[in-house]
């Protein structure tokens, strides 16, 4: 049997190439896949972006960009890797079974940590994927159009609510289009919770997600300083509308 760090190397190593096939084929750049090797099970590794640190210029700069992933995303990787090594009964799980069971974790700080920087993991690997360079942003495909023409009235009154939800987040968090009960809704979460967390968010903000914004200062202060609606109104031009779009079709709506 191999060791489990040399199979996830393996993943690591697969997944890096399929993200660099993506990114030279437009089409398949939103074809992101619902857990990846990168969530699959602890040790977790630092997902590679499917594209280059520049290349959501100039809506998220270079250097933001570089931070963010190898800095902030790397760390929520190291503290929750090392959390799970002292609860190997946890760690044989896909990360985002063992964020729909936070509450069955009996240790307040480890359920904390696990909390945390399993949300920021999960949370930052799902935000990469969300994002693609503005040429090849796309739109949402025509079910999942109908769809917010029927929640939200149109595209540009879904973009006006989310941009709402996102600018009113106080603090750090999220802000999030989820499908519950079949429907499409608008939420957003503190820190780095999200819509997966049962038992942990409020049970309004639970649901399978499709887009997340990440609006943490991190994610924009360097170019944006205090105007996150700045940001907000700047990042639709880099949304990834078919990997969206692949996840709409998966929750069966
Ligand atoms: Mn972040």
């Amino acid at each position: 049997m191999q060791h489990p760090s040399l199979i996830q190397r393996r993943h690591f190593i697969k997944l890096t190439a399929t993200a660099a096939t993506a990114a030279l084929l437009p089409k398949a750049a939103g074809a992101a896949t619902e857990r990846p090797a990168a969530l699959a099970t602890a040790p977790f590794v630092l997902p590679a972006l499917g594209y280059a640190f520049d290349a959501l210029e100039p809506h998220i700069d270079t250097l933001t960009m570089e931070i963010h992933h190898n800095k902030h995303h790397a760390a929520y990787i190291t503290n929750l890797n090392a959390a799970l090594a002292t609860a190997p009964d946890l760690a044989n799980q896909p990360l985002d079974n063992l964020l729909a069971s936070l509450p069955a974790v009996p240790d307040d700080a480890l359920r904390s940590t696990l909390r945390n920087h399993g949300g920021g993991h999960w949370n930052h690997d799902f935000f990469w994927k969300s994002l693609a360079p503005a040429a090849q942003s796309g739109k949402p495909s025509a079910a999942l159009a109908t769809a917010m023409d029927g929640a939200f009235g149109s595209l540009e009154a879904f973009k006006k609510s989310f941009g709402v939800a996102a600018t009113k987040r106080f603090g750090s968090g999220w802000a999030w289009l989820i499908v519950q009960d079949g429907k499409l809704k608008i939420t957003s979460t503190a820190n780095q919770d999200n819509p997966l967390m049962q038992g942990v968010v409020p049970a309004a903000d639970l649901g399978t997600p499709l887009l997340g914004l990440d609006v943490w200062e991190h994610a924009y202060y360097l170019h944006y300083q205090n105007r996150r609606p700045e940001y907000i109104a700047a990042w639709w031009n880099i949304v990834n509308w078919p990997a969206v779009s692949a996840r709409f079709a998966a929750a069966k709506v």
